[in-house]
C-alpha cells in the first residue's frame, strides 16, 4: 500500500496550484488517489482533502464532466459500487445514515480561492450528519413565489414541447449542454 497522506482543505488547494493545467488527478487515479476498490467502470477512492472522517468518492474511469453523460453500463455498475460501498460502511459501524451528492459546476474557476476545480465527475460518498445543512439554510426559501417561477417556466417549455417538431428536438439538444 502507498503511503496514505491526506490533506487539509488548504493543502489541497495549494497541491492543486501546483499541478500542470492539462492534469486530471481523477482520470490518473492510480498515480495520485487512495483506492477503495476498483471496478470496470468506476473506481471507490477517499477523498484526499475530506470534509469529514470516511469521505470518499465514486469516479468513473471516463473523463466525463457530468453525470448525463453516463452510458447505461456506467449506470449499472454505479448502483453496483454504490451497494457494495454501503455495505463496507455498514461491516465498520462507521454511520447509519449517509449522504451522496455530485456538484454540477458551470464554471469550475473557485470564485474565492481563484483554484480551477476538478472537472472530472465525482459523485460524493460520506456519512450524514443531522442538521449538517442548518449552516446553509436559507430563510426565503419558503417563498412561493420562487417555486411559482419553475411551475410557469415547466409549463411554458410543455407547451412548446407539444407544438414541437424535430425542429424542437433539434434545437434542445443543440443549446442544453447536459
Ligand atoms: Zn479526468
Amino acid at each position: 500500500m502507498k503511503d496514505i497522506k491526506l490533506l487539509s482543505r488548504q493543502e489541497y488547494e495549494r497541491w492543486l496550484k501546483t499541478l500542470p493545467r492539462e492534469s486530471c488527478t481523477l482520470c490518473e487515479w492510480g498515480k495520485y488517489q487512495i483506492v477503495l476498490k476498483e471496478m470496470h467502470f468506476w473506481v471507490w477512492i477517499a477523498c484526499l482533502a475530506p470534509y469529514r472522517k470516511f469521505h470518499t468518492m465514486f469516479i468513473p474511469k471516463r473523463h466525463i464532466e457530468s453525470i448525463g453523460e453516463l452510458i447505461i453500463w456506467e449506470w449499472l455498475e454505479l448502483v453496483r459500487l454504490y451497494q457494495y460501498a454501503l455495505w463496507r460502511f455498514r461491516e465498520l459501524d462507521i454511520t447509519d445514515r449517509y449522504l451522496i451528492f455530485w456538484r454540477k459546476r458551470d464554471s469550475y474557476i473557485d470564485s474565492k480561492t481563484g483554484t480551477r476545480k476538478l472537472t472530472h465527475l465525482h459523485i460524493h460518498f460520506i456519512p450524514d450528519r443531522e442538521h449538517c445543512f442548518d449552516p446553509i439554510l436559507d430563510s426565503n426559501a419558503i417563498r412561493i413565489d420562487n417555486i411559482e417561477k419553475l411551475i410557469q417556466k415547466i409549463s411554458s417549455h410543455d407547451q412548446e414541447e407539444k407544438e414541437g417538431s424535430w425542429h424542437y428536438y433539434l434545437r434542445f439538444f443543440g443549446r442544453v449542454k447536459i
